[in-house]
């Protein structure tokens, strides 16, 4: 389990790469544990195309490192 000091400096390096217009959201991944800055415009378009395929609306996404489901655990919007 990520720390919340972890999970605030992934949120930094988030918001100081996409701007601070941006919303990121901190992905974990369930298996390697790894966090990931996913700004909102990703996971607008990840939502666009599950409704495109007609797939239950989910903010699942892969996680980069190891391919495992990643979920968001945290928001800059929360801060
Ligand atoms: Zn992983």
């Amino acid at each position: 389990m990520a720390s919340e000091k972890e999970i605030q400096k992934i949120l930094n390096d988030g918001i100081s790469y996409f701007g601070k217009d941006e919303v990121i959201y901190v992905y974990e991944c369930k298996k390697c544990h790894k966090l990931d800055p996913v700004p909102s415009f990703v996971i607008n378009e990840h939502l666009g195309f599950l409704k495109f395929i007609k797939a239950k609306k989910s903010y699942e996404m892969e996680c980069p490192y190891c391919g495992s489901p990643s979920f968001p655990i945290k928001t800059s919007k929360d801060v």
